[in-house]
């Protein structure tokens, strides 16, 4: 049987799996991966992201997969990485990681200096610290030896593994739509900026589309992984990308939803969302298609918090989450006017505001931490709403599809449902899905599916999901506190300077 190999390389583990022409997956493998905190410095060795793909891969060729069986290589990964990397794909220090903000003085420089309207314009995003580009600049004013014996700054972990596997240094146009450098319309770098900051051109990978062959497995990469000299290997695409088809949306107006730590709210489109509003563009599979993602700063951390708070066991162990669902249960939903502003990290979008912090109204002597905790499932929904209006206008025609951890708790994918007003369909075991999406790239290459359009349908078809329809007696109220909730933080927001 011929096989895609698909790793996802992300920040808590890698995962390897094995998908055939039916878009079956098997043979899945995951590997935890350690990351380095100190400070607010966020770093991870690349070694461990190219060793764990070499023991899935080895450990695939144990249990009696052929190399020669391995039609081709595809992989997803983190994206705003910098991964300086120096002569023979050495990195130079541990990877800087996307959720590291040490390069907030070179964004605010960058933003001052080229012009937050100039940035928007040609980049459809904002500039921060958390960006390569600010990233690059840190390291040439702190590591200034790094800086200089950098052959290459790699964006993504999955980068990393292709360039040890290949020799080639490439990065995708989703990954490199978070570097802070890349001009979205034309999928280039804007050769001014870097000229003009000292970076040069050839130490900035080359940008393949993601279902481009960037190179072929070559010797030593043979060696190390088991994999055949030869084997083609994809650029693969930023986890963000491989997320969205994995969810199976890539036409206009399809939109989904992911709650993990944080959560996020994403549509395809040819169009470019304002970034005034806090959301983000990134370059999609095609020429000219964009994801749009509204990001939500609080999700399952609220989730947590609440568990933590108004349930009664220790932070995020099993039995915890499943006394806090019964807890739920026990609440009627639509006779408590208890509403929760989930801010407790700030927020991003609709609204910009890092001091904004999380608030509860409507609170009476009769109020129960139960009617206190679906409040903050509520109040996350509630936000989910706002930021679906910023993508797709007219939210009741939408099915949302919703992925990650978050769907796990059956009593919030129906407070998404009721408070969405529209169905909320729920693939099972998501957390393959976007180890699937990075394999949906290899399917023209092996001559499986033409278009992604029809890919994405097919997957769709194949996963078994639980669909949760709204509740038509919770309608008016919910719109009630929709309503509500979006004069809310404008009435409090005075007290949050
Ligand atoms: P990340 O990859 O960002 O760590 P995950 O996709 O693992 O995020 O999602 C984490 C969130 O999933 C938690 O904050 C919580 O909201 C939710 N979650 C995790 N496990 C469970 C569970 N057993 N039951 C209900 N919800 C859960």
């Amino acid at each position: 049987m011929k096989y895609i190999a698909s790793f996802d390389i992300g920040t808590t583990n890698v995962k390897g799996i094995l998908v055939n022409e039916d878009a079956t997956i098997f043979f899945e493998k995951n590997i935890s991966l350690n990351v380095i905190r100190h400070g607010s410095f966020v770093e991870q060795e690349p070694q461990q992201w190219y060793d764990a793909v070499t023991r899935i891969s080895k450990d695939w060729f144990k249990v009696g997969i052929k190399p020669k069986d391995i039609a081709l290589l595809t992989f997803s990964g983190q994206m705003q990485d910098c991964i300086p990397i120096g002569e023979g794909v050495q990195p130079l220090r541990p990877a800087i990681l996307y959720a590291d903000n040490r390069a907030t003085e070179q964004s605010k420089v960058l933003l001052e200096e080229i012009g937050e309207s100039h940035i928007h314009q040609l980049t459809e995003n904002h500039m921060d610290g958390t960006l390569t580009f600010p990233k690059i600049l840190w390291l040439q004013e702190n590591e200034a030896e790094v800086f200089q014996k950098t052959v290459n700054f790699l964006v993504s972990s999955k980068d990393y593994a292709i360039a040890r596997l290949t020799g080639v240094y490439a990065t995708d146009p989703t990954s490199a739509a978070t570097t802070g450098c890349m001009d979205i319309r034309s999928r280039s770098w804007i050769g001014s900026w870097l000229e003009r900051y000292g970076v040069k051109r050839e130490q900035m990978p080359s940008i393949f589309g993601s279902d481009e062959i960037v190179g072929y497995v070559h010797e030593q990469g043979a060696a190390e992984s088991g994999f055949a000299v030869g084997t083609p290997v994809l650029c693969g695409i930023g986890d963000a990308g491989a997320a969205t088809l994995g969810a199976g949306v890539h036409d206009e107006d399809e939109v989904y939803a992911y709650i993990g730590t944080t959560g996020w709210v994403a549509a395809a489109s040819f169009g470019f969302i304002d970034v005034r509003s806090g959301a983000f563009n990134l370059s999609y599979v095609d020429d000219g298609r964009q994801i749009s993602i509204a990001p939500l700063s609080n999700a399952g951390n609220a989730h947590q918090w609440a568990m933590d708070t108004f349930g009664n066991g220790s932070r995020g162990d099993s039995l915890s989450y499943q006394q806090f669902e019964q807890a739920l249960q026990r609440v009627e939903r639509g006779q408590h006017e208890v509403m929760f502003l989930p801010y407790l990290n700030g927020e991003r979008c609709p609204v910009q505001d890092m001091n904004a912090s999380g608030c509860f109204i409507g609170l009476k002597p009769t109020t129960t931490k139960e009617e206190m905790g679906t409040a903050v499932l509520e109040g996350v929904a509630l936000a989910m709403r706002q930021v679906l209006e910023l993508l797709a206008k007219d939210g009741s025609n939408f099915r949302v599809t919703l992925i990650g951890g978050g769907a796990k708790s059956k009593s919030w994918c129906q407070i998404i449902a009721d408070v969405l007003g529209c169905e909320l369909v729920v693939p099972k075991d998501s957390q393959y899905l976007p180890s699937l999406g990075a394999a949906a790239l290899g399917f023209r290459h092996v001559g499986w599916s033409q278009d992604y359009s029809s890919l994405c349908r097919t997957f769709k078809g194949l996963q078994k999901a639980e669909v949760y329809s709204p509740n038509t007696s919770l309608k008016a109220y919910y719109e009630r506190q929709y309503d509500k909730y979006k004069r809310f933080y404008y009435a409090v927001a005075p007290l949050f300077s």
